[in-house]
């Protein structure tokens, strides 16, 4: 039986990629191997990743001047790969912090190159994003850096503000192509494939060549952006299979007929379980405040911790993996990104229900 899964991440991928990768492991394409077993540099894996990264392009919106790469070390890494190569000696980074992604990502920087908040949400318990009024730019930043979608906290922008003439640059680990994106109000953009984009082991960076160029040089090699993208992401060994998944997922969303109707379907999939949880009289309590509730990372609380852990254990019974809260912040999250089916999430939603019926 197949599970409901609502892990956070690796998370769960869209079947017929799946049933692909199956039918092709033993055999790709009449090569007589898998994709794992191939060289990196041979004309099948240099396809492979060509077109991963055409079908970036093409939902992601951009066409020259941008580049897309498949980069090791997770999004972790990029939180210091992004200052060193993009703050200038003496200049800093803004960071806006809308949760514990956020929060990483200004911690390393502070390592790295001067790094001040611009706006948080701490204070309130991260349960929404800023107002305008309430970020304070510099205007000598070397760019601004939020998190679209903080994952742990279940707390998404809606609507990005205009920040200046300062270069925008975002961790979209958890939320992207869950919606068309806007590109031109970003400079580069981030994301450990393993929620919406396939397994883990590769972190996709699209950024504008125009970064690229003035870039840092005092850069080690392997962390300069540049050495990169001069070499098509295959400098050195790449994750080659999960570049291969990865290139799948995207044609998935492409066949599905693009990020318009992935969005539709997402907000299908969030709004049922945001009702039963305003329809609960109180008996669920939705982490994030409403104009901030992610569409990708649903979390919520039951009266007492012994409710939870009831609920948790009815919900393993019933198959559905993974809906426990990160363990920093407890309760429940559902993690409903794009390859979670609409059955996964009504089964949810009806436990719930009974749940909290029962009392
Ligand atoms: N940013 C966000 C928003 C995340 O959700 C995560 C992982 N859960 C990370 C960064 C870190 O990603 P990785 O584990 O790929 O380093």
């Amino acid at each position: 039986m197949t599970a409901h899964n609502f892990n956070a991440g690796p998370a769960a991928l869209p079947a017929p990629v799946l049933e692909r990768v199956r039918a092709e492991l033993l055999d790709y394409r009449g090569r007589g191997m898998s994709v794992m077993e191939m060289s990196h540099r041979s004309k099948e894996f240099e396809e492979v990743n060509a077109d991963a990264e055409a079908r970036f392009k093409r939902l992601a919106g951009v066409g020259d001047g941008w580049r897309v790469l498949f980069l090791q070390g997770g999004a972790s890494t990029q939180f210091a790969m992004i200052p060193m190569n993009l703050v200038p000696r003496g200049r800093h980074a803004d960071m806006i912090v809308t949760g514990a992604w956020g929060e990483k990502a200004h911690d390393e920087a502070v390592l790295l190159c001067g790094s001040r908040v611009a706006a948080s949400t701490k204070e309130g318990g991260y349960r929404r994003v800023p107002r305008r009024a309430e970020i304070t730019l510099s205007p000598d930043a070397a760019y601004v850096h939020l998190t679209t979608n903080e994952t742990i906290h279940g707390v998404q922008w809606h609507d990005v503000p205009d920040m200046g003439g300062v270069p925008l640059i975002a961790d979209m680990s958890s939320d992207v192509f869950c919606r068309p994106l806007d590109a031109a109000r970003f400079s580069l953009i981030y994301a450990g494939a393993q929620k919406n984009l396939g397994p883990s082991g590769v972190t996709v960076v699209m950024l504008r060549e125009s970064l690229i160029a003035s870039a840092n040089k005092d850069v080690p090699t392997m962390l300069r952006y540049s050495t990169h993208a001069k070499n098509n992401s295959l400098y050195n060994t790449p994750p080659a299979f999960a570049v291969y998944v990865l290139g799948l997922v995207l044609k998935w969303l492409e066949d599905g007929g693009g990020l318009g109707v992935m969005q539709a379907f997402n907000e299908e999939k969030a709004s049922l379980l945001y009702s039963t949880i305003d329809e609960s009289a109180g008996y669920f309590t939705g982490h994030a405040e409403k104009g901030s509730r992610s569409i990708m990372n649903v979390t919520f609380r039951l009266p007492d911790e012994a409710k939870e852990k009831a609920f948790l254990a009815e919900a393993v019974a019933a198959g559905m993996v993974g809906l426990a809260g990160h363990r920093s912040v407890g309760g429940c999250r559902a993690s409903i990104y794009n390859a979670v089916p609409l059955a996964s999430v009504q089964a949810l939603a009806s436990l719930m229900r009974e749940f909290s019926r029962r009392g």
